[in-house]
């Protein structure tokens, strides 16, 4: 029967103080906390409800810095709720909340009452399944949440957004039309407008749900090797129904079915060499 003090096992010796005070806000430290493969996420028993519907039930699974991890499983599984989970995202929908069980990143709980919910979006950063720039120019969209945030240096500002479309490999494409309006590009640029957009605010994670859905295979596999490149930055958490691409871009492959974690593990054995039975039925095409 898991309880409160099971949590205390996941505790490092780098985040075991923590807990009291809390630090407001999620930070990557100095000394490179989220170096890779060191547990960044922790989800930790969680049960979720939209109003009396409870949607997950149980879910533990911790997610390493610096590494793509997927959420698999059949449609209505509850990948995108608990995606959704990691940010506070679900606080905008009324009634929908985790009724047991915590998330901390980078050993705080994210859902205490002193952490900053704007800050924490900004540590944790999202790209949705339909490419949603905003009807500005493509400099505007990048630039947008740093002015928000008070940001007027115009020569910090030219740097933020050519770093970030470069990061997003966009750059050479759009390089000589950054003041035309971002809803000109085709989907594919700019859904790389978007994941340019989330890491000019240099988040710790970066949070994607079905990204590609949208995306023709050429498109696809623009943003697939975009993904691989910023692992060696962000920690990056992916939703997707397309297995092959989950295969692809994942270090590892969290497969949920029914509002529960199944199987979670290193990508290839999900694949291979799967313990469980439901995850070898799922895998292997025989429902979903
Ligand atoms: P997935 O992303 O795996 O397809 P979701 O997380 O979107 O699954 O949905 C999980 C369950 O929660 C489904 O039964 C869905 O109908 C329900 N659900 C999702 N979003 C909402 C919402 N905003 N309000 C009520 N129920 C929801
Ligand atoms: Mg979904």
């Amino acid at each position: 029967m898991p309880d409160q003090a099971s949590s205390s096992r996941h505790a490092t010796a780098e985040n075991a103080g923590s807990e009291t005070p809390a630090r407001p806000t999620p930070r990557t430290d100095a000394d490179g906390e989220a170096a890779a493969g060191r547990s960044l996420i922790e989800i930790d028993h969680v049960d979720f409800s939209y109003g009396s519907n409870q949607t997950l039930h149980d879910v533990s699974l911790e997610i390493e810095a610096k590494k793509v991890t997927a959420f698999i499983g059949p449609s209505g599984c509850g990948k995108s709720t608990l995606l959704r989970c990691l940010n506070r995202m679900n606080d905008l929908i009324d009634g929908a909340r985790i009724t047991r069980g915590a998330i901390r990143i980078h050993g705080v709980d994210i859902h205490r009452p002193e952490v900053d919910v704007i800050e924490l979006r900004k540590r944790v950063g999202m790209v949705f399944q339909k490419s949603n720039p905003f009807p500005k120019s493509i400099y505007d969209n990048i630039t947008y949440g740093l002015r928000i945030a008070g940001m007027r240096d115009k020569v910090k500002l030219d740097e933020i957004v050519e770093k970030s479309l470069r990061g997003a490999a966009l750059w050479d494409e759009v390089k000589d039309r950054l003041h035309q309006s971002g809803l000109g590009l085709s989907g594919g640029q700019q859904q790389r407008l978007c994941i340019a957009r989330a890491i000019a605010v240099e988040p710790d994670i970066i949070l994607m749900d079905e990204p590609c859905s949208a995306l023709d295979p050429i498109a696809t596999a623009k943003v697939e090797e975009l993904i691989h490149d910023l692992k060696r930055r962000f920690t990056i958490v992916i939703v997707t129904h397309n297995m092959q691409q989950a295969a692809r871009v994942s270090d590892r492959t969290a497969f949920f079915y029914l509002g529960r974690l199944i199987e979670y593990d290193v990508t290839q054995k999900i694949f291979m060499n799967p313990s469980n039975p439901q995850t070898e039925a799922y895998v292997s095409g025989r429902f979903g």
